[in-house]
C-alpha cells in the first residue's frame, strides 16, 4: 500500500504543480483549493478518508505521506494567493492610453492670502490664528471700541443666538489681542483669517470675507517704522514702481491711524476712465496705525515702556484689485470656468 500510495502521490504532485503554474487568477485560484480541499470530493480529503482502511502498522507512513502531499498543495497555493495579491504589475496593459486625472488647485482667495503671508514671513513675522467666534470683549471691548459704537450695532455683526457675549469677529482684531496677552514683547506677527458681518452681498460686500492683519510691539517703535514696513511689502507684492499715499484716518484701536492707497497699477493715473481706480490714480488698500495705549494696556503691556503698529487688508479686495476681478461674488460662486483661470 505505501509503494504504491507513494508512487500515486507522486504522480498528483505532478498534476498538482502543473495546474498551480496555471493559476493566473483568485477565481482560478479558489477552483483549485476547491479541487483539494472540497470537504467532499476533494483529493487530499479522499486521501484522508483512505487512510481508515490501511493497516495499523502502515498507518503511521501512509499518514506521513499523505501529510506531505497536503503541506506542498498548501505551500504552493499561499504563495499563489501571495503573488495574486501583491504582483498587480503583470496585469498591467502598459500600450493603453492613461487615465486622465485632473488636478486641482488652491482658491485665488487662498493663494492671495499665501503670497502676502510670504512677504511678511521672509521678514521675520509669525503667522497666529484665533476662533472665528469671539467674545464680544476681544471683539470690541479690548479693542477701545466703546459700547456705544456703531460697529457694535446688531446690524452689523452676528451675534450668537442664546449666548449675548458672544460674536462671529468682525475683524481678525481679537487674535491680536489674544496673540498680546499670551507674549512678552517684543514680538511681530500677522493675521489672516475669515471674518463675518452683516452686509448684503453685492459687487464689493459679501458677509463672510478675508483679512490679513499685522502687529509689531517693542521699545521705542514709531510711526516711521510702520511706513517702512508698509513700502516695503507694498513694492515686494504690487511691484517696485508703485508711489504710496499716506492719508490721516481713524479706527479705535489706533492712534494716530493712517489709511494707505497706492498708485493705480493698472493706469498710473493716466486714464480717466480706468476700472480699477475710477480714474482717481489711487487705490485704498491698507488702514494701520501706532496701537492705541488703552489697546496695549488691556492686553497687560505697559504703553510707557513698549509701543507698536498695526495693520489691517481685505484679502479679497486686494485679488479683486490685482486680477480685475468686477464683483466679489464670483469668489464664492464656485463657477469653475472662472476659478480654472487663476489655477
Ligand atoms: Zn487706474
Amino acid at each position: 500500500m505505501s509503494r504504491e500510495l507513494s508512487h500515486e502521490i507522486d504522480e498528483l504532485i505532478q498534476v498538482f504543480k502543473a495546474e498551480v503554474e496555471q493559476v493566473q487568477s483568485q477565481q482560478q485560484h479558489r477552483e483549485l483549493k476547491e479541487k483539494y480541499f472540497s470537504r467532499r470530493r476533494g483529493i487530499c480529503t479522499l486521501l484522508m478518508q483512505r487512510l481508515r482502511d490501511v493497516p495499523p502498522q502502515k498507518k503511521a507512513e501512509a499518514g506521513r505521506l499523505i501529510n506531505h502531499f497536503k503541506q506542498t498543495v498548501t505551500q504552493n497555493l499561499d504563495q499563489v494567493s501571495a503573488r495574486l495579491k501583491t504582483g498587480r504589475e503583470k496585469t498591467v496593459d502598459w500600450t493603453l492610453p492613461p487615465v486622465y486625472r485632473p488636478i486641482g488647485a488652491p482658491h485665488l482667495i487662498e493663494r492671495t492670502r499665501t503670497e502676502l503671508e510670504d512677504i511678511f514671513i521672509q521678514m521675520g513675522y509669525e503667522v497666529a490664528e484665533g476662533p472665528e467666534m469671539e467674545s464680544e470683549y476681544n471683539n470690541f471691548t479690548a479693542l477701545n471700541i466703546p459700547a456705544h459704537h456703531p460697529a457694535r450695532d446688531e446690524q452689523d455683526t452676528f451675534f450668537i443666538q442664546g449666548r449675548e457675549d458672544t460674536v462671529l469677529r468682525t475683524h481678525t482684531s481679537p487674535v491680536q489681542i489674544r496673540y498680546m496677552k499670551s507674549k512678552r514683547p517684543p514680538f511681530k506677527a500677522i493675521f489672516p483669517g475669515k471674518v463675518f458681518r452683516k452686509d448684503e452681498p453685492d459687487a464689493t460686500h459679501t458677509p463672510v470675507f478675508h483679512q490679513i492683519e499685522g502687529l509689531l510691539v517693542d521699545c521705542g517703535v514709531n510711526f516711521s517704522h510702520l511706513r517702512g514696513i508698509l513700502e516695503t511689502f507694498i513694492r515686494a507684492f504690487f511691484g517696485s514702481e508703485i508711489v504710496t499715499r499716506f492719508r490721516p484716518g481713524y479706527f479705535p484701536f489706533t492712534e494716530p491711524s493712517a489709511e494707505i492707497d497706492i498708485s493705480c497699477f493698472l493706469c498710473f493715473g493716466r486714464d480717466p476712465e480706468c476700472r480699477i481706480c475710477k480714474g482717481t490714480g489711487w487705490l485704498e488698500i491698507l488702514g494701520s496705525g501706532m496701537v492705541h495705549p488703552k489697546v496695549l494696556e488691556n492686553c497687560g503691556i505697559d504703553p510707557e515702556v513698549f509701543s507698536g503698529f498695526a495693520f489691517g487688508m481685505g484679502v479679497d479686495r486686494i485679488a479683486m484689485l490685482r486680477h480685475g476681478v468686477p464683483d466679489l461674488r464670483m469668489f464664492f460662486e464656485n463657477d469653475l470656468r472662472f476659478l480654472r483661470q487663476f489655477g
